[in-house]
């Protein structure tokens, strides 16, 4: 199956590609519903990444700002998964890198920050509920450090978090309508590392099929889009990837 996949990127000229949390487990950022996941093993976790909880409370956004100094992203390195998918853009066959993920190790290892399309945000800025400015998100986590347990924002007072969609949130229109056509206009589609349980961003597996592209799934464990599926691969990210996208 692994030589087969290989001769339909050889063959292909747009390859999009969707991926979710499983690829960065092997850079030790933890999935939120996995086995291991944040969630399963802490509640309030969920609770902190809940819009309503996180606007209300206090309490919930010094935790949050806890959690956010402390995230093992920070010294997160990019895996051969991530690497796979650079060599991808240099083969000039990647036409967009769709992520689930907010960690940006898609850019720090080396993809074009306009092929990523960030769905869900990115951990690495901070935005104002308030006023909506956004900037580094070390600038505000140097604030906390220095004692502020909630920081406010400079300009208007209004409550910082991360620019990411947490959940309760919508999703940025502009943004995820660039998925959905990218999708569509792909002649070959990764899954890569994703449950595919969360809607819209799923559908672009659909949209991809439907436009005739060759759709691979690479996750440890089953989706629900399997069945559409040309390949399917329940094993290693990093272990399968670069034996699929290097030339
Ligand atoms: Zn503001």
């Amino acid at each position: 199956m692994i030589d087969e996949v290989r001769s339909w990127i050889e063959a292909a000229r747009r390859v999009v590609v969707l991926s979710g949390a499983g690829i960065s487990t092997d850079s030790g950022i933890p999935d939120f519903r996995g086995p291991q996941g944040l969630w399963t093993k802490n509640p309030l976790a969920e609770k902190m990444s809940n819009i309503h909880y996180y606007l209300a409370d206090p309490e919930v956004r010094k935790l949050s700002w806890q959690n956010r100094l402390s995230s093992p992203a920070w010294h997160a390195k990019p895996n051969a998964g991530h690497s796979a998918l650079v060599f991808l853009e240099r083969r000039n066959k990647l036409h967009a890198l769709i992520t689930q993920n907010i960690d940006e190790l898609h850019q720090i290892a080396g993809n074009s920050p306009e092929k990523v399309i960030e769905v869900h945000g990115t951990m690495r800025r901070f935005m104002c509920w308030g006023c909506g400015m956004r900037g580094p998100m070390q600038v505000v986590l140097e604030r906390v450090r220095a004692g502020e347990a909630d920081p406010p924002c400079r300009d208007c007072g209004g409550i910082l978090k991360s620019d990411t969609i947490s959940f309760g949130q919508q999703l940025v229109p502009e943004v995820i309508d660039r998925a959905m056509r990218v999708a569509a206009e792909a002649d070959m589609f990764f899954a890569v590392g994703s449950s595919l349980q969360v809607y819209p961003v799923a559908e672009t597996v659909s949209i991809a099929r439907r436009a005739g592209a060759r759709v691979v799934i690479v996750n440890a464990e089953a989706t629900p889009f399997d069945e559409l599926a040309h390949a399917v691969f329940n094993d290693s990210i990093s272990a399968v990837l670069p034996r699929l996208c290097t030339a």
